[in-house]
């Protein structure tokens, strides 16, 4: 039985409650571990622990804490075959996936802020008729909490800890509760590493005990959230009367738009994997595929004979390409929203169903990759996130059709075009709203641009200097001469 513990003020430590959670492996069902069930009084002791680490961070040089960084960095990559076997254990996403996305990423993570402080300036303005300049300072916050989701556990946990690091901050985190083992190994680099004491502490446990004690201490100055929108709204509530600085990345329905002028061998290829990579659990996933009329058949039959080709299988497997979903109830909530599309008069064309495999994999969570047309846009399945292997075909004539089509969600995180003509990409970009548009590509990523969604997407953007300046303060300081 694995079982993990807190990492606070440097220290493995178990919750002063004593109790711990059972950690599922999604691929069998089975219980692999355990997981502290930390309450709000570990909090408090990871709050002291950030307290009083905040001074001595903050006043480490830039080149000192770029170095640890560094090799928290290096340690991530050296351990990178465990990383990712752990990681699809978890998880239950296919061990391929985990080796080249996952931990790649969040080595990426801390190689990229720690070299981005490097290179961060503060603004000046010179006044013109009064004889004065204003520079800017960016401070670090203090304390800062950061909450990750399941989906890529590690990628994303890293995403928010790096930057607030860099920027000088001390850090009290959470990572779901359902995928908490990555973190936990985060915890070991960080000592091996030779990160001070109590600079980041991780505290694992529930969202409702432990999220949202580290989100209404009032020792926290800022939060950065990745997550559900539902949680993200509980989030706010708590947070905004406090006036704490609030990032948040939610949940997405994002929009795939095939035009009969794209490149179709590319944009088949690329739309297999923007709808089941993960087994879809990736928020920038593109769900709705809106293909346009003249060649929406043979893109559909396409996709369906494709669909049948992937490999279903124990996420541990090399040539598995759909693994587990991360539990038994999002399979059931992804499996509801495929009856759901029946009942809308929807029709399977590919999948629809729970597998169950034999040996090992037996009581696992795995659902076919499911393909559905003949849904209007507006109807349920077409407008909730489901955030599993499913997809929906919409027909379109035009590009005033199909804009205000991708746009009728609550959602607006990210979104993808396929078509050869300049203009119309410009066109229909410029008009798609969300906080992402991949012009014949997915999942392209440039850590220095800014990542976010608008609309019930999100609040704020992360990546690049944006994120380090959501863990900063301004301060301008104006002087006449
Ligand atoms: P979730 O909202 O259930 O949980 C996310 C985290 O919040 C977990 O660590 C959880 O324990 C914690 N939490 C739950 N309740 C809390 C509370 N009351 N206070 C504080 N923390 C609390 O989300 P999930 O199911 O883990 O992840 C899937 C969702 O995340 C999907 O909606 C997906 O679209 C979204 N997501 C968004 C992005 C993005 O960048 N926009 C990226 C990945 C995932």
């Amino acid at each position: 039985m694995e079982k993990i513990l807190n990492y606070i003020n440097g220290e493995l430590v178990e919750p002063v409650g004593g109790s711990f959670l059972d950690n599922i492996e999604p691929a069998t069902g089975k219980v692999y571990g355990k997981i502290p069930d930390s309450d709000e009084k570990d909090v408090e002791n990871a709050l002291l622990a950030a307290k009083s680490a905040f001074e001595g961070w903050a006043k480490t040089s830039m080149k000192e804490r770029s170095e640890i960084l560094l090799k928290i960095s290096r340690l991530i990559d050296q351990n990178l075959k465990s990383l990712a076997e752990e990681e699809s254990r978890d998880n239950g996403k296919p061990i391929k996936l985990a080796e080249m996305v996952d931990i790649p990423r969040a080595s990426s993570n801390f190689h990229f802020f720690a070299t981005a402080l490097l290179h961060d300036s503060s603004q000046s303005h010179f006044m013109e008729h009064v004889p004065a300049i204003n520079y800017t300072l960016r401070r670090p916050i203090g304390v800062v909490g950061c909450i990750s989701p399941w989906n890529l556990p590690l990628y994303l946990f890293t995403w928010k800890i790096a930057p607030a690091l860099a920027s000088g901050n001390c850090v009290v985190a959470k990572p779901s509760e359902i995928t908490p083992f990555s973190a936990f190994r985060l915890s070991e680099i960080c000592i091996e590493a030779g990160l001070p004491k109590g600079v980041l502490n991780i505290v694992h446990g529930l969202g409702p005990k432990v999220g949202s004690a580290i989100v209404s201490h009032s020792g926290v100055k800022a939060i950065s959230f990745t997550g559900g929108t539902k949680t993200g709204e509980a989030i706010a509530r708590e947070a905004a009367p406090k006036f704490k600085k609030l990032s948040l990345e939610l949940g997405g329905k994002n929009p795939n738009i095939v035009f009969a002028d794209c490149d179709f061998e590319e944009a088949l290829s690329t739309t297999m994997l923007s709808s089941f990579s993960n087994q879809g659990q990736i928020c920038l996933c593109g769900p709705r595929v809106f293909i346009q009329k003249p060649i929406y058949e043979r893109f559909r039959d396409a996709m369906v004979e494709k669909a049948a080709k992937l490999k279903i299988g124990d996420p541990n497997s090399q040539d598995t390409r759909i693994g587990a979903l991360v539990s038994e109830p999002h399979m059931n909530k992804v499996l509801s929203y495929i009856k759901l599309a029946k009942e809308e008069g929807g029709k399977i064309l590919a999948g629809g169903n729970r597998v169950n495999l034999e040996g090992r994999c037996e009581g696992g969570y795995f659902v076919e990759p499911t393909i559905i047309e003949g849904l209007d846009h507006a109807c349920r399945t077409n407008q909730e996130e489901i955030f599993g292997p499913v997809v929906s075909l919409i027909p379109f004539e035009n590009e005033e059709d199909v804009i205000a089509m991708a746009n009728s969600t609550e959602y607006g995180l990210a979104a993808s075009i396929w078509t050869q003509d300049l203009s119309r990409a410009h066109r229909v970009g410029e008009r798609i709203q969300s906080g992402i548009v991949w012009i014949n590509c997915w999942l392209l990523r440039d850590l220095r641009t800014p990542f976010g969604g608008m609309k019930n997407s999100g609040v704020g953007r992360e990546g690049g200097f944006e994120a380090m300046k959501f863990f900063t303060e301004q301060k301008n300081i104006c002087i006449k001469y």
